[in-house]
């Protein structure tokens, strides 16, 4: 039922308007199941370790994830791109990264977009970066150089709304989320919830909106429609 609804949307996307996929990144619970980290692969990962939490805010990760996502939604949708979320709530068990990349492919999305804060042993690290897929045949030869793409120009975005520290990007061969994907997926984290600093204005609704803001210019120059709906 719930593929069909999902499948139904995509196509109803692809007459009206681009699919975006928005991944708040965890859930309330972890899952230490296992999946492989790609189609057909023998190695395997923990389908989500949890995420971080907040030094000064103890705000979970799941849920800031889930309020920055809750805030793109309206935005993407006023420029007329359909907004599927993979989850509208912090309430309940990961449904792991093979599972989420299959909503985007069954929502052919123009842009899987994974929403993640950080986290480090270093209270001192902080700043934004976004990570997309490496290139590997078979897996990831179809989307990557849109990945890539995408993950430019939402860096350049978010670090203008955030002004965080600019951390660059990152290519990575090991995310289940992105080697299962069919569609051009990127993975932002905003900032450091290990940090004081990015904690506490991450925390804030202002920062939340900001974030939002950022996220929805980058995807907006992404599908090559005006910013101008974003605020
Ligand atoms: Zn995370």
């Amino acid at each position: 039922m719930l593929v069909a609804a999902l499948v139904l949307a995509g196509r109803a996307g692809a007459a009206a308007g681009p699919v975006v996929v928005v991944y708040p990144g965890h859930d309330r619970y972890a899952n230490s199941q296992s999946e492989p980290i790609g189609p057909g692969s023998p190695v395997r990962k923990i389908k989500d370790g949890g995420g971080t939490r907040g030094v000064v805010s103890g705000l979970a990760e799941a849920e800031l994830n889930l309020r920055v996502a809750l805030r793109l939604k309206p935005l993407l949708a006023q420029a007329g791109v359909r907004v599927v979320l993979t989850r509208s709530a912090t309430a309940g068990k990961s449904i792991g990264n093979v599972a989420r990349a299959g909503i985007a492919n069954r929502a052919h999305a123009a842009l899987f977009l994974r929403i993640h804060a950080d986290g480090a042993p270093s209270p001192s690290a902080r700043g934004t970066h976004t990570l997309y897929p490496a290139l590997r045949r078979g897996w990831t030869d179809d989307v990557y150089v849109k990945s890539r793409r995408a993950a430019r120009l939402l860096q350049a975005e978010l670090v203008r709304a955030l002004g965080f520290p600019d951390r660059g990007l990152q290519e990575r061969a090991d995310f289940t989320g992105f080697n299962w994907a069919d569609v051009p997926a990127v993975m932002v984290e905003l900032g450091f919830m290990t940090n004081a600093v990015e904690d506490g204005l991450l925390a804030t609704s202002a920062y939340q909106q900001r974030a939002a803001v950022g996220l929805c210019r980058g995807t907006l120059r992404f599908l090559g429609r005006p910013i101008t709906a974003c605020g």
